[in-house]
């Protein structure tokens, strides 16, 4: 373990703290976030309009440590996979898919999950540990250096969304300084509609998240009742739709956006009858709401199946008839088990730490 303190960990607050501790002014850490995040420099030797015995400090003490990229995989339709390493049997994913008018990073926040929905691979493999602040932004560091963004050249991500591994709400401590870093002007500089979180929903986590930022909200709902909730997504025996939904209506009404984005895992027979998009219509219907339906994405030795296409447009229209604003995801990078619910971080056999789903299984640091 390396004792130097990796700078892609720490917020501007935190980065002006750290170089006065060097001895150094407030402004060069201003200087040093615009080598890191709007030129893409990591080596401080090159940072040359920082003076020389700063930078020897800075290497003495900092380091810019992005994850280490185990394997590179890209899919027939460009979006692309970079499986990364956490330690030596445990691995996170984060995929890039490029679209005409806009390239979306999808990040993790933790290695595993231990929220236990029905549907996703990820719970399969269990919870093992949480993200640091520095790998949750090293990895949209990492992408840019990876898909060659250059200095001067337009974004090669103009979007970011914690839709990867885990679930960014149980890793609150980590993920809030990260976000920080996505929209500070010296940082990414991304706007905070499109950096989003999403949810399984972690209620009080919400409420916390309305106080600390005001990025895109994402909330994965997946049913319009809650005997079926419970049964697809855990979480929700603890925090039921009505309280969700009203945790919901609370960070749109902090000013945070203009809408909250539902989504809704189509799964054959489960969760995909008119009767249900009726019943969703009417959970949402009037309040600041879009449903984003996706189709399901398979993965070795899964119970469900993905709802025929014309399944998912029927549902679509019931709730665009009743006034819910409804679109349904295109799945990408399927061949490479880089879609929605398919990142695994496959490495080597790991050892588990799996919370189980008979006791609410989540654990979530202050
Ligand atoms: N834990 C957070 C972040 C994961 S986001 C959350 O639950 O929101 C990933 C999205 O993909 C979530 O909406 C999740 O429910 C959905 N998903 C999971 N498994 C899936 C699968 N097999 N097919 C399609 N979508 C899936």
């Amino acid at each position: 373990m390396s004792a130097r303190v990796n700078l892609l960990g720490l917020p501007r607050a935190e980065l002006e703290a750290f170089v006065a501790s060097l001895g150094s002014k407030p402004y060069r850490a201003r200087q040093l976030m615009h080598w890191l995040y709007k030129r893409g420099v990591g080596e401080f030797e090159a940072m040359t309009d920082l003076a020389r015995d700063f930078r020897a400090r800075l290497a003495e003490a900092a380091e810019v440590r992005a994850p280490e990229i185990v394997t590179v995989q890209k899919s027939a339709d460009d979006t692309c996979k970079w499986l990364l390493r956490a330690d030596a049997s445990q691995a996170f994913e984060m995929v890039y898919i490029p679209e005409t008018d806009r390239g979306t990073l999808c990040i993790s926040s933790q290695v595993g999950c231990a929220l236990d929905c029905a549907f996703c691979s990820t719970a399969q493999q269990g919870f093992n540990r949480n993200l640091s602040t520095a790998e949750i932004v090293g990895q949209v560091w990492l992408a840019n250096r990876e898909l060659g963004f250059a200095p001067g050249d337009p974004r090669i991500i103009t979007n970011v969304v914690l839709m990867g591994m885990g679930e960014p709400l149980a890793n609150f401590r980590n993920v809030m300084p990260a976000l920080q870093v996505f929209l500070d002007d010296f940082g990414f500089d991304l706007s905070r509609r499109r950096v989003t979180l999403s949810t399984s929903g972690l209620v009080p986590q919400i409420y916390r998240l309305a106080e600390h930022s005001n990025v895109a909200l994402a909330v994965s709902l997946h049913a319009p009742d809650d005997a079926l909730r419970s049964r697809l997504v855990p979480i929700n025996r603890l925090h039921p739709i009505a309280e969700l939904l009203e945790a919901c209506w609370h960070y749109i009404d902090e000013r945070n956006g203009r809408s909250v984005t539902f989504e809704y895992v189509m799964l054959e027979g489960v969760n995909d009858a008119p009767a249900q998009a009726r019943a969703l219509a009417r959970l949402l219907a009037g309040h600041p709401a879009k449903v984003n339906l996706i189709p399901f994405n398979p993965f070795p030795g899964t119970e469900f199946r993905r709802s025929p296409e014309p399944v998912v447009w029927a549902f679509r229209d019931v709730l665009l008839k009743a006034g819910v604003m409804a679109t349904v995801r295109r799945t990408r990078g399927d061949d490479i088990d880089a879609a929605c619910g398919q990142l695994v971080g496959r490495v080597q056999d790991r050892t588990v730490v799996r919370l189980g789903s008979k006791r609410i299984p989540v654990q979530v640091n202050p």
